[in-house]
């Protein structure tokens, strides 16, 4: 994971910086990718997790905005709401990311949709799930059904509306091992809007056979043993043992657990939901924890806001194009 994740990262940035070149010759106004950030409340797993992503804007050359609000007992809704109204508009704004979770006196479905569906860089908007949901082709235009574009699910940067990044980075992890999907029996442990059901539609828009079991499946390893891949969403550390797989199938473990650790200083390390030690001997392929899905997830994050930017200054162009 580790490894494509750096290897994407260091293409996106080489892509930026030659579309920043390329338009400086050309626009005296570029502005470069900019992700804002929301973190809500002082969770110490958040707020690494948020360092990290702005560090990775940084690396690649993009900008990175963030808004703490750390006092959750006096934040409101409507606090929230208005900044990220104020980033809808901000034309320096091309990706929007609410931290997750927010403090239980926040309606995170009201946070999430008022975020625009073209910044919602993290896929999470009613309207991109609707669209991840949708087969093979997607309206660009919602005033006319002719301008339907079939969407080509082996290329995600073609895909004109943002799909979640754990989901995404998943897939790519697959493709970049070649591990073809197609016709595959897949299963998601796991059955989340942020991972499971996600994860479970792009490998069924890529023709595997998906179950996806979940916390009230029976005989979940009599499942898992048929699984050509196996995608664990769960966040039960070491759940998935060596003997539930079938020799040679591919293991994509999601989960970060923490456990304790008598030998760290921290006191504790982070494993996945799949024993790793024994399971790599089972498995063809497997992603350790940390170290597999994480990195990827940023990496993710990196392309939909690329893409995002992308989009907007294309839309920006052919507005001033049509300028008398
Ligand atoms: P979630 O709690 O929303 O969902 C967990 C899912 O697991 C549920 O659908 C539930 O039905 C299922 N489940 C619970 N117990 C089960 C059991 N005994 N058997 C089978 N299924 C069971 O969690 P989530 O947001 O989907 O995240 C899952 C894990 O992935 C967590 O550990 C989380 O930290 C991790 N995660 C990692 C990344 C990353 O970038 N690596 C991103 C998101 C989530």
């Amino acid at each position: 994971g580790k490894a494509i994740a750096d290897a994407i990262r260091a293409e996106l940035a080489q892509s930026l910086s030659e579309s920043l070149s390329s338009s400086a010759s050309s626009s005296s106004t570029i502005t470069k990718p900019g992700l804002a950030v929301m973190l809500v409340g002082n969770r110490t797993d958040s707020q690494t997790y948020v360092r990290m992503k702005q560090k990775a804007c940084a690396d690649c050359g993009m900008l990175s905005f963030l808004q703490e609000f750390k006092d959750t007992s006096t934040i409101t809704e409507d606090t929230l709401l208005e900044t990220i109204h104020a980033w809808n508009t901000d034309p320096n704004v091309h990706g929007i990311l609410i931290q997750l979770p927010l403090p239980p006196n926040i309606n995170e479905a009201r946070i999430l949709s008022a975020v625009l569906p073209t910044k919602d860089v993290d896929g999470l908007h009613p309207a991109n799930v609707a669209s991840l949901f949708n087969t093979a082709t997607h309206n660009t235009n919602i005033n006319n059904a002719n301008t339907n574009v079939k969407l080509n699910w082996k290329n995600f940067e073609s895909i004109p509306f943002h799909i979640p990044c754990t989901p995404q980075g998943c897939i790519e992890l697959l493709d970049r091992s070649s591990i073809s999907i197609e016709g595959k029996h897949a299963v998601v442990i796991g059955r989340s809007n942020l991972v499971g059901l996600p994860v479970a539609m792009l490998l069924l828009h890529r023709n595997a056979t998906v179950t996806i079991v979940h916390s009230r499946t029976t005989n979940i390893e009599s499942i898992v043993r048929n699984a050509d891949i196996v995608v664990a969403a769960v966040g039960r550390a070491h759940m998935i043992q060596s003997s539930w797989l079938k020799l040679g199938c591919a293991v994509i473990d999601v989960g970060i657990n923490s456990v304790e650790d008598a030998n760290s200083k921290r006191g504790y390390k982070l494993v996945g939901d799949v024993d790793y030690e024994n399971a790599k001997m089972v498995a063809g392929w497997i992603t350790p924890v940390p170290g597999g899905v994480g990195p990827m997830t940023i990496a993710m994050l990196l392309r939909n806001t690329l893409n995002s930017w992308r989009r907007a200054t294309a839309a920006a162009a052919a507005a001033a194009a049509t300028e008398p």
